[in-house]
């Protein structure tokens, strides 16, 4: 056992923090107030490959192991949640194309994607429900070598931008739900107003209507009726981005709580004087090595699944941890902040706002819990 970070690890974290630093954090506010993560920061991260950390090279991606992309995204989400959000959702269609894609589905769908010239989304919720395979209404039907597409999806993220979509629908063959790799902007493809979400800015939601979409048999990922295994790995590797996202908020949390205890004077000494502040400080301090380690062990095993089942249960027990860490963290640097913590002009108040995001996305809470008893008791 090992806890020492390796030379290539270290730079890509390094990389990661120095882009974060010197481009994202400048307009971070910004991309928060404006619900838009500039063109610039997309084509920066491009050039650095993070929108393809952990592929092979031969689909554009950098081969950096999904360790290597959970130390990116720690960096990049501690400045801006909306940007790390972004590249979550993304690498969660890319990772399920990278596991059950067939050789010309990767070449086709990824390379693009990997190289940051197109952004994927996977969509899976929909009107009525974001849990249960079994309540999709999105159909395919199939129609000589194409599927009919028709449906609505809720809450897509990344469905603005051209790339490829992962859309889940029941297939009139099999009447189980199937992965399809559509075209985004394709014809019959259009999407609402961005959500107005409270939280992760940049990172924009919206509502999918398929109607009349025409999609190739051979664009079926995995084959008809094969989209429940799709769904329980490929959301598994999407835990490591919102675990990710959510450990880079924990630091940025204890950071500026941090930082506020030392300047915020009372009686011309820092508030760090008082043992109920140290206690905060320590709280945090203890909090984020716990959901450190815990996400770091989870992009290592994200590495080398070899049984999906366990893998599911390590991403949602890591998930759910790491995530309401996040809002606990959040919470009490907000507290270090008195009331300042409420104001919009604190970074803190985005940090808090970001922070519940994450246990309602990817399988709220309660439904990864169910994961982690479901595997451990069946074990
Ligand atoms: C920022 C953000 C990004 C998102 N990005 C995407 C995306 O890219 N693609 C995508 O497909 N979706 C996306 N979503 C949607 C999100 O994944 C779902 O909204 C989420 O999984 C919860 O689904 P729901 O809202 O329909 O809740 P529901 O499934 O309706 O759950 C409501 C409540 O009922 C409980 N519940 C549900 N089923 C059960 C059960 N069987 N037993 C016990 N309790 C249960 C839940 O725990 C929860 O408390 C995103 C959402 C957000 C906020």
């Amino acid at each position: 056992m090992d806890f020492n970070l390796s030379k290539e690890q270290l730079m890509i974290q390094q990389m990661a923090r120095e882009f974060a630093e010197k481009h994202i954090e400048p307009v971070a506010e910004q991309i928060d107030r404006e619900n838009k993560i500039p063109d610039e920061i997309i084509q920066g991260l491009a050039e650095l490959d993070l929108f393809g950390i952990p592929y092979p090279e031969e689909y554009g991606g950098a081969d950096g192991g999904y360790d290597g992309y959970v130390l990116a995204m720690e960096q990049i989400a501690r400045v801006s949640g909306g940007v790390a959000m972004t590249l979550s959702a993304h690498c969660l269609a890319l990772s399920a194309i990278s596991v059950f894609g067939t050789e010309d589905q990767k070449k086709k769908f990824m390379t693009p994607c990997c190289k940051g010239e197109k952004i994927a989304s996977f969509a899976f919720t929909e009107p009525a429900t974001g849990s249960d395979p079994k309540q999709l209404t999105t159909t395919a039907v199939k129609d000589g070598d194409y599927y009919i597409l028709n449906g609505t999806k809720r809450f897509i993220s990344n469905a603005n931008w051209p790339g490829v979509i992962v859309v889940f629908a029941v297939d009139s063959e099999t009447n189980k739900p199937t992965g399809f790799l559509v075209d985004k902007w394709c014809d019959g493809y259009s999407i609402s107003e961005p959500w107005d979400k409270m939280g992760m800015h940049g990172g924009q939601l919206l509502d999918v209507y398929l109607k009349d979409v025409k999609v190739p048999a051979e664009n079926v990922l995995a084959g008809p009726g094969m989209g429940y295994p799709i769904l329980q790995l490929g959301i598994s590797f999407g835990k490591v981005g919102v675990s990710s996202t959510a450990l880079g908020g924990i630091l940025a949390a204890y950071e500026e709580g941090l930082r506020y205890s030392k300047e915020k004077m009372h009686r011309d000494k820092p508030i760090t004087k008082f043992q109920s502040i140290q206690l905060k400080i320590a709280d945090m301090a203890i909090k984020y090595e716990a959901a450190r380690w815990l996400t770091y062990r989870l992009g290592m095993l994200a590495n080398n699944v070899k049984d999906p089942r366990q893998f599911a249960k390590e991403a949602a027990l890591t998930k759910t941890f790491v995530c309401d860490t996040m809002v606990e963290v959040a919470r009490i640097s907000m507290d270090i902040h008195g009331s300042y913590g409420l104001m919009n002009d604190y970074k803190v108040a985005r940090i808090y706002r970001d922070a519940i995001i994450g246990p309602q996305i990817e399988g709220v809470a309660d439904m990864q819990k169910m994961i982690v008893a479901g595997v451990t008791l069946a074990d």
